[in-house]
C-alpha cells in the first residue's frame, strides 16, 4: 500500500516536513485549522478547517485512506493533539509528533513561570509598564483585566476587532525571527516585560534571547499537557518513521 500522509500543520516545521515529504515521493496532504487569513503555499494538497472532534477525524481518516499522521502543531495545540491521538488509536493508524523541546532557562534569564494563561494574566498584575504581550490572537481577551499597560502585539493578522486595552501597538508580522531586529523592537518600544508561551524551537526564541541580554522579566507559560505519543524533534526523523512505520506502508 502506497502512503497517504496526514500532516496536522501550522508551525513552521510542518512546513519543512511536507517539503521533505513531497521531496522523497511520498503522498499526503496538510491541515491548518483555517485560523490563519494566508496560510503558506504547501508543496503537497492542503485542506483547511476543523475535522469536527475525534469522531470527525476519525471520519476523516477512513475516508480518505490515511495511512500515517504526522502531528506537527504547534505544542500549545493540546486539543489537536490529543483528539489525533484518540482517532489514531481508534482507526489504527501510526502517529508521530513533530514537535520541539521546550526552552529553558539559561544564565541571565529572569523568568517568571506561570502555569497558564490564566497565570500569566495574573502575574501583570502590578503598576503599568511596556509589556510585549507575545501569545497570539486567541487569548488577547483575557489580558482585559489588565489595562494599565501598554501593550506591543505581534500578529500573523490584523485583528478583526481592536485588542481590548486603550494602550496598545499592533505589528503584523510573521515569523520566524531573528535578535537582531527583536532588539530593535524591543529597544524602540521601550519594552519592559515580555509575556510569552514556551513554544520552543528557533522561530520565536530571539525575543527570549533578547530580554536576557537587555535585562528584562519574562513571563513565561508552560505548555499544555500533552499526551503519551511518540515524539521526534527533527523533520528527518519524522520521515525516517514514515518510510518504517507499519511494516509495508513505506514509500
Ligand atoms: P487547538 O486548540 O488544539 O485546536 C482546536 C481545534 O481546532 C481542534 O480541535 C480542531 O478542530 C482544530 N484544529 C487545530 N489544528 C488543526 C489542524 N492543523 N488541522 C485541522 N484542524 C485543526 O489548536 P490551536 O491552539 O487553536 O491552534 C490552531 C492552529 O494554529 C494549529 O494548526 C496550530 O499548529 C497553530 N498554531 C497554534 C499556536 C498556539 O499557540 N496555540 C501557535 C502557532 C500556531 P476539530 O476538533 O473540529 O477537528
Amino acid at each position: 500500500m502506497r502512503a497517504n500522509l496526514l500532516i496536522l500543520a501550522g508551525t513552521s516545521e510542518a512546513t519543512a516536513f511536507a517539503r521533505a515529504a513531497a521531496d522523497a515521493g511520498l503522498a499526503g496532504t496538510v491541515s491548518f485549522a483555517g485560523r490563519v487569513a494566508r496560510p503558506l503555499r504547501q508543496p503537497l494538497p492542503q485542506r483547511s478547517g476543523g475535522f469536527g472532534g475525534v469522531s470527525g477525524l476519525r471520519s476523516y481518516l477512513r475516508a480518505h485512506r490515511v495511512t500515517h499522521v504526522v502531528d506537527a502543531t504547534h505544542p500549545f495545540a493540546a486539543q489537536m493533539s490529543r483528539n489525533a491521538v484518540a482517532a489514531c488509536a481508534a482507526e489504527s493508524v501510526p502517529l508521530v509528533a513533530l514537535t520541539r523541546p521546550e526552552w529553558s532557562e539559561a544564565p541571565g534569564d529572569r523568568w517568571i513561570r506561570v502555569s497558564d494563561m490564566a497565570g500569566a494574566v495574573a502575574a501583570l498584575d502590578r503598576p503599568p509598564l511596556s509589556v510585549m504581550l507575545a501569545i497570539g490572537r486567541m487569548h488577547l481577551g483575557a489580558f482585559a483585566r489588565q489595562v494599565q499597560h501598554r501593550y506591543l502585539l505581534r500578529l500573523v493578522d490584523p485583528p478583526e476587532a481592536p485588542p481590548p486595552f486603550p494602550r496598545c501597538e499592533v505589528i503584523v508580522d510573521r515569523g520566524p525571527f531573528d535578535t537582531t531586529g527583536d532588539l530593535d523592537l524591543l529597544r524602540s518600544r521601550g519594552i519592559e516585560l515580555v509575556v510569552s508561551k514556551n513554544a520552543g524551537g528557533s522561530g520565536a526564541y530571539a525575543k527570549i534571547a533578547v530580554a536576557r541580554a537587555l535585562g528584562l522579566p519574562v513571563v513565561m507559560i508552560d505548555r499544555p499537557v500533552q499526551p503519551d505519543r511518540r515524539e521526534v524533534y527533527d523533520v528527518a526523523a519524522a520521515l525516517d518513521w514514515v518510510v518504517h512505520a507499519g511494516t509495508d506502508l513505506g514509500v
